[in-house]
């Protein structure tokens, strides 16, 4: 243990063994206990039996973490969201953790290019009751975008949960703002990309971690100067940066 401006840091810390662990905390036993203390005990035990199969898949890496599930439900309720949509499903963890937090007659446009993870979690959300609420097209999401456009779906979502390839985010951003009514909220997931946002020029990172990283800064830059929206970057999951549309 060393002290930094009078905080303690660990100077080893241990990797964290959690399935979809993405937490930029400084210390890992902190962020074990926020899932120990306020996350696992309340996970609905559908979310966590979703986990498990989510677990045994070999890109485990790209689930949503039980704590951003835990935010992302509790955020819907807040803005009492109704219809919703969601790009990037994988084995559908966020989507569980939307479509039970929307009323009976709520509504998610799911949209992935691969429909098999999605098959992989569905009976999982079958089961919990939810599948109902869930529209899954498979298929890259800007042509669905246009094509919503196209329809005049302008101004009718009250929720976005953005968490697909991050080098098109940009693109969805220009078709968002105006799918998602005024007042409601897009969620960019991953906008601190691992932490590598800040990482010097030279730093050794992952292949694809590198190469997304320069898009996900392009995002953030374009945000944060962006006047249709309020935005708040929180240090949740991987990161996420909530957009709300003023105008
Ligand atoms: N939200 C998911 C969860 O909670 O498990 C994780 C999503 S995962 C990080 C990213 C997903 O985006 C993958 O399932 C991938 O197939 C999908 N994807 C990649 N490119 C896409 C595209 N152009 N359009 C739609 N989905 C895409
Ligand atoms: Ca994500």
């Amino acid at each position: 243990m060393a002290t930094i401006n009078g905080e303690v840091q660990q100077t080893q810390p241990a990797r964290h063994q959690e399935v979809g662990h993405k937490s930029l905390l400084q210390s890992d036993a902190l962020y074990q206990y926020i899932l120990e203390t306020s996350v696992y005990p309340r996970e609905p035990e559908v979310m966590k039996e979703l986990r498990d199969v989510t677990a045994k898949h070999p890109w485990n890496l790209m689930t949503t973490s039980a704590d951003e599930g835990q935010f992302l439900n509790l955020l819907l309720k807040l803005i009492n969201a109704k219809n919703t949509m969601e790009i990037g499903v994988y084995t559908g963890y966020s989507l569980l953790a939307t479509a039970l937090a929307l009323p009976e007659d709520g509504k998610i446009l799911a949209m992935d290019i691969n429909r098999e993870n999605f098959e992989l979690g569905l009976p999982v959300i079958q089961k919990a009751g939810v599948a109902h609420k869930i529209d899954f097209r498979e298929g890259p999401a800007l042509p669905l975008l246009d094509q919503l456009l196209e329809d005049g779906k302008h101004g009718s979502f009250d929720f976005i949960f953005v968490d697909a390839d991050k080098d098109n985010y940009l693109n969805y951003h220009k078709r968002l703002i105006d799918l998602v009514k005024v007042g409601g909220v897009i969620g960019y997931d991953n906008t601190l990309w691992n932490g590598s946002v800040v990482a010097p020029p030279d730093a050794p990172l992952r292949k694809y971690v590198r190469y997304y990283r320069d898009f996900v800064m392009e995002l953030n830059k374009a945000l944060a100067v962006d006047p249709r929206i309020e935005i708040c970057q929180l240090p949740v999951g991987d990161g996420i940066t909530l957009c709300r549309r003023i105008s």
